[in-house]
């Protein structure tokens, strides 16, 4: 068993470091944090510069190495494409070419639009509708919080095709289409005055009587619950490398502070912290690693999946806090306020931290219950 990455994906994480780094500056991630605007100036550059590699592990340890520095600019990066890998398992290859090709090329901006005013962990519970009337298919509903929602070219939306054959299978009759964001019906309103992830665009879309082409239906009519559960499978993985680096981030700036400042060093109470903050974050990355090395390996495991994501979550809150309270005025009033803010997310979407851990023990008591 080997614990190291292969030499080439640690050359990655190097590189991408280098170009957090050089781009990466604090006072930038203030300001489109304060102003709550999507950098595209440092997705530019990450194209560009070759950051972006659609091998999973190259990407993982690229998400990590960015939140790292900071999590708002670093999501820029990548969160153009949220939602691909949809496209990429269930789309056809006219849908590849039209809607795939560009986001991948750094062209287009796509999202993932599931979440509604009245659904957010209970995916099943979605009431959002599209029905085939005189041979078309119309789309109409609200979708809420969806991440590029007022930048992206289009959406992956998920709807209802028909009711619920029972309320027992609540989840049946869902179905996946791409909308284009400049469609007759599609209209968009901007949220501001998140938490955190401020430089992250986020909205609420609004479908009224949008007429989706055939050829837009994404995977099997009626399976969508399964594919966005899928879809889980993967997103999770990132979100734990995204809450991962925001973690190795706060400790790294415990560890500079101790460094540099040998009175602060001298107290047991912060070195106790250090030590505690440092074993959480090695722990959430050797769960993380574990989840994703069987995803890859195109054998995931549920509930290692909600494990990493679980435990990532928590941990980014956690030294963030820590580091925060440690550093007292030094926290307050750099970067590491803002990272407390961003960590936070990473416990709410793509599955809370509650529904990692109902998912995680309903998995188990499936597998071994009946010892
Ligand atoms: C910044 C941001 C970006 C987002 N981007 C997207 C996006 O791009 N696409 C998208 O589709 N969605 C997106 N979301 C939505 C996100 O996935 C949901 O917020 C999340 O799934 C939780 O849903 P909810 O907010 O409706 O909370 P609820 O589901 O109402 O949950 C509220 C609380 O109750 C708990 N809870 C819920 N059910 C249970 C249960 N059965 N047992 C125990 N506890 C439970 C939850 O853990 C949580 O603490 C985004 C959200 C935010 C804030």
């Amino acid at each position: 068993m080997d614990f190291d990455l292969p030499e080439e994906i640690v050359e990655k994480k190097k590189r991408v470091r280098e170009f957090a780094l050089k781009h990466f500056d604090m006072e930038k991630a203030k300001y489109y944090d304060v102003n709550e605007k999507f950098p595209f100036e440092i997705r530019k550059k990450a194209m560009e510069e070759g950051i972006i590699e659609y091998d999973p592990w190259a990407l993982l340890v690229t998400i990590e190495e960015l939140f790292t520095i900071d999590a708002g600019l670093g999501f820029s990066v990548f969160s153009p494409f949220f939602g691909n890998e949809n496209i990429m398992l269930l789309g056809t290859d006219e849908q590849k070419k039209k809607y795939l090709d560009p986001v991948l090329k750094g062209e287009k901006i796509m999202g993932f639009a599931v979440t509604e005013p009245v659904a957010g962990s209970d995916v099943a519970g979605i009431q959002s509708k599209i029905e085939k009337k005189n041979g078309k298919w119309i789309l109409n509903g609200n979708k809420m919080f969806i991440t590029n929602g007022s930048i992206a070219d289009y959406l992956v939306v998920l709807a209802r095709n028909a009711p619920p054959p029972s309320p027992e299978k609540r989840h049946h009759n869902m179905t996946f289409s791409i909308v284009e964001m400049n469609w007759k019906g599609v209209s968009k309103n901007k949220l501001t005055g998140k938490m955190g992830m401020r430089a992250s665009d986020t909205a609420e879309i609004i479908f009224e009587n949008v007429e989706v082409p055939e050829e837009n239906i994404l995977g099997e009519v009626g399976k969508g619950f399964y594919i966005a559960m899928q879809f889980f499978n993967i997103s999770r993985i990132y979100v734990a490398a995204m809450a991962l680096g925001i973690g190795q981030g706060a400790l790294n700036r415990l560890i500079r502070k101790a460094g540099e400042d040998k009175e602060f060093s001298s107290s047991e109470y912060v070195q106790f912290t250090i030590a505690e903050v440092a074993t959480r974050v090695e722990a959430a990355r050797l769960l993380t690693y574990k989840a994703a090395s069987y995803l890859f390996q195109m054998n995931p495991d549920p509930v290692l999946t909600s494990m990493a994501k679980y435990y990532a979550a928590e941990t980014g809150t956690y030294a963030t806090e820590r580091a925060l309270s440690m550093l007292g005025l030094d926290g307050a009033v750099t970067e590491l306020e803002r990272m407390f803010r961003d960590a936070k997310i990473n416990e709410i979407w793509e599955g809370s931290s509650e529904i990692e851990e109902l998912t995680i023990y309903r998995m188990l008591m499936k597998k071994y219950g009946g010892i």
